[in-house]
């Protein structure tokens, strides 16, 4: 069975006090700034270095990027590479960063973390998740697409849908059934898919603001080294899980800037401030607003803290939750203030996006009140948070769940 990220090794024994741990986090700094100064080194080759300092992902083990250390020491990383003048990452390494590298690292071998995770930190290598299928979404362990051994190989056949910056990736987190003849969660494997194989096709998807920032990605005789597979066979789901985990806690606190008062709610004050007639009834709702986005911050800055090690666990779905309703309220309030300037100046037409917009920058409220309806559907709906923090964190009794113990090929289905 692979580890799990909460017990592999940690700090040596003995040396894992806070203090110890935050003067080693800040020792490795001081020689990656001293040795590779930020104005005279290319962007990437910084990041390779910030990789091989173990300061890519603190808590990770030592030789894969990180120190071993509490997750949120990487916070003291983030703050003092940015004053140095180093570029926060940009969208395309989102899904490396937040969603595969944790999965990799969790469940998969030496060789694939050596292999995979320094050119995911860097962004020479850009990744995308291969996940939702046209009838298996929220019920993502029903998803049909094969994948049938041949030798070293598996041959994968079907259709995935959804795929934010797939037309950009170099590689997938794949999940494909490769037994159909178990139920359904059990019969799932996970691959580290290369995105530029033969019967890859990856097409356009336009969302309502007219950019295409996701895809559909059909896959025909793809042939995918058994070498990259992640986890063991028919543990998919469970690898699957640390991804998801990972997405939920990432877009309900990774969203929220730690600032007060920044992000949506700074978009509201901004159009409020610039109004020449201010009306109670919108003071008030602009207030509970404020008060909202100020306890999902604090809530999420808490949570941060808390976290001490591992991946994060099914109260992620809080962050969650809240990012996406809080979101999607700010940005009516503001289309709202704007009156019949809120309907116009945003055109539809087709754009190819390098970027994931939960938050947008001053001046974008009308387009972000059309791309936050998404925020309560990507990432796992509201309503499925809702059922996961009902079920796994409070402890309430389960869904009736009919087809959990059904062979997947016996189950009927569109
Ligand atoms: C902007 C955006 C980006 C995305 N990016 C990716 C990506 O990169 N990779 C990827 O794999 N996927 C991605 N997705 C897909 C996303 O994960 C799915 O859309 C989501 O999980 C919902 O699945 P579905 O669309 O099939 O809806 P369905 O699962 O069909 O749900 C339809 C409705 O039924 C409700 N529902 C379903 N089951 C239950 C239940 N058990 N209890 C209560 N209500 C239920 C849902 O809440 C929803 O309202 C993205 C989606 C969006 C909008």
């Amino acid at each position: 069975m692979s580890e799990t990220l909460a017990t592999l090794p940690g700090p040596a024994p003995g040396g894992s006090s806070a203090d110890t741990e935050r003067k080693g986090v800040e020792a490795a700094l001081d020689l990656l700034l001293a040795e590779h100064p930020v104005d005279s080194t290319e962007p990437t080759e910084l990041f390779g270095h910030q990789y091989d300092a173990g300061l890519a992902w603190v808590h990770f083990p030592e030789g894969f990027g990180g120190l071993g250390v509490r997750p949120e020491l990487q916070r003291v990383v983030d703050d003092r590479l940015r004053e140095a003048g180093v570029k926060p990452a940009d969208h395309t390494r989102f899904f490396g960063m937040t969603l595969a590298g944790p999965t990799v690292v969790t469940h998969g071998s030496d060789e694939l973390r050596r292999r995979l995770l320094r050119p995911m930190f860097t962004g020479e290598d850009i990744w995308c998740q291969l996940f939702s299928e046209p009838v298996a979404g929220s019920d993502l362990a029903g998803l049909a697409t094969r994948a049938v051994r041949d030798g070293d190989e598996w041959v994968v056949n079907g259709q995935k849908v959804w795929n934010t910056m797939a037309h950009l990736a170099d590689r997938g987190m794949l999940v494909a059934r490769t037994d159909p003849e178990v139920p359904k969660h059990k019969g799932l494997t996970y691959f580290a898919l290369d995105m530029h194989a033969q019967g890859v096709e990856v097409r356009p998807l336009r969302q309502i603001t007219g950019e295409a920032e996701f895809n559909e990605v059909y896959l025909t005789d793809v042939r995918v080294p058994d070498a990259d597979r992640i986890g063991d066979v028919g543990e998919g789901w469970r690898v699957s899980m640390t991804t998801l985990m990972n997405e939920r806690t990432t877009i309900g606190g990774g969203a929220v800037r730690p600032e007060r008062g920044s992000g949506a709610i700074a978009e509201a004050l901004r159009i409020w401030n610039e109004l020449e007639r201010h009306d109670p009834v919108r003071r008030d709702q602009l207030i509970d607003l404020w008060i909202d986005a100020e306890v999902l911050r604090l809530t999420n800055l808490r949570a941060g803290a808390r976290r001490k090690a591992g991946n994060p666990g099914p109260e992620g779905s809080i962050g969650k939750l809240c990012f996406a309703e809080t979101n999607m309220r700010i940005y009516e309030f503001c289309v709202d203030l704007l009156g019949a300037h809120g309907l116009i100046d945003y055109d539809y037409d087709m754009r190819r996006s390098d970027m994931i917009g939960l938050v947008g920058p001053p001046g974008s409220a009308r387009k972000m009140f059309l791309r936050s309806r998404a925020n309560s559907i990507e990432g796992g709906t509201s309503e499925i948070q809702r059922n996961i923090l009902g079920e796994r964190v409070l402890g309430l009794p389960g869904e009736p769940r009919v087809d959990k113990e059904l062979p997947w090929s016996e189950v009927p289905r569109s």
